[in-house]
């Protein structure tokens, strides 16, 4: 493949920096955009080094003028916690921050990606979500400045290519997890690990009969990259993510075992506008980017309960 001149928006967050990562194997030139609000400098640490990765500290509510073949926009926070930290923000992250991408896209006619979120189905009535389905979102609630900006952003890219007919692709990512997760991320793979290498409680909230199907990191990346480069004329969007679903309480379990950690499990209360379940219907990828995830729930778990061993230890 001919080397490509790549920005990535989020490039020293959980996917970004996997997805920096794999590119620069790729033999691409980077360029990482972050503000570092929940990104890392310690994720890219190994790729300062490389001739072909540049790091630039920009937050993309301003404007930025570089020419690339190819954009991929990560940038925003992903975790509740954080995402509702300062939701002005995050609605302007995703408004903003996508024209001025969009616009920049425009400028020098690159592709773009767009990292949209399987929060566009809200709390879903259809199950499993296909991209046909429209999703039911409280366009008001402490979930809206996420979901909504995703929503938001998703009709910026889609009116950019009817309009200025940019090469666009919007991806719907599922619950993603694994290795290089922030340890004070706040979603629930990494506090139920954290807190069962500590022998903590593992805070279940609600009464843990709520869904999630969660994917590997590698999977997504995978994934990620094929929609860049499919040569099909294919916009999306595409869900992402791995089928298989468990509850919340299944996930708290086989944590424990996985761990064979001592802990127990408290039940808190569960938050606002929590979506009850989610599964992603995943045939459009495999027909149009002949993508399917490889690596089970347990493999990635054992992986990535080895990095927080490696790292996790000294966290509180
Ligand atoms: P993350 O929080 O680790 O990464 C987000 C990155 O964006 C961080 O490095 C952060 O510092 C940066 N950022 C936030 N606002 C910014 C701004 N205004 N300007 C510049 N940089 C900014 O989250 P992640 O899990 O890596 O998610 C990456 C993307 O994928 C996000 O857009 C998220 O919505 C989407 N996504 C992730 C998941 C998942 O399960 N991981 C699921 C659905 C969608
Ligand atoms: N969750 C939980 N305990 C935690 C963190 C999250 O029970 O310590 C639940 C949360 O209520 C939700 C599910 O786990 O039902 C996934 O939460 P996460 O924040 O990881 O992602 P999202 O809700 O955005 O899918």
């Amino acid at each position: 493949m001919k080397p490509k001149k790549i920005l990535i928006t989020g490039g020293s967050g959980f996917l970004g920096s996997h997805l920096c990562r794999h590119l620069l194997k790729e033999g691409h030139e980077v360029f990482c955009i972050d503000n570092l609000f929940t990104g890392r400098k310690d994720n890219i640490e190994d790729l300062t080094g490389n001739e072909r990765f540049t790091f630039i500290l920009h937050d993309i509510v301003q404007p930025i003028d570089i020419e690339a073949d190819e954009i991929y926009h990560l940038a925003c926070p992903a975790s509740p916690p954080h995402y509702q930290l300062d939701p002005v923000k995050t609605l302007t992250t995703n408004f903003i921050g996508s024209l001025n991408l969009l616009e920049l896209a425009k400028k020098y006619n690159s592709k773009i990606l767009f990292a949209s979120t399987s929060e566009v189905y809200g709390d879903p009535l259809i199950h499993p979500q296909k991209e046909s389905y429209n999703g039911n979102v409280n366009s008001i609630g402490p979930r809206a400045c996420y979901d909504e900006g995703k929503r938001c952003a998703e009709s910026l890219f889609f009116e950019y290519y009817r309009q200025h007919h940019l090469n666009i692709r919007v991806i719907r990512i599922f619950n993603t997890y694994g290795p290089g997760m922030a340890l004070n991320d706040g979603r629930v793979v990494s506090n139920f690990i954290l807190q069962a290498l500590k022998g903590k409680d593992l805070t279940v909230y609600g009464d843990g009969s709520q869904t999630r199907s969660f994917c590997f990191v590698d999977d997504l990346i995978s994934g990620m990259a094929s929609m860049m480069n499919t040569k099909k004329d294919f916009t999306g969007p595409v869900n992402l993510g791995n089928p298989a679903e468990v509850t919340v309480l299944e996930l708290a379990n086989k944590i424990i075992d996985l761990i064979g950690s001592s802990s127990k499990i408290t039940f808190l209360p569960i938050p606002k506008d929590d979506p009850s379940r989610r599964k992603p219907d995943i045939s459009l990828a495999k027909e149009q980017l002949d993508w399917m995830p490889a690596v089970t729930l347990d493999e990635g778990l054992k992986k990535t309960i080895e990095y927080f061993i490696k790292y996790g230890k000294s966290e509180t």
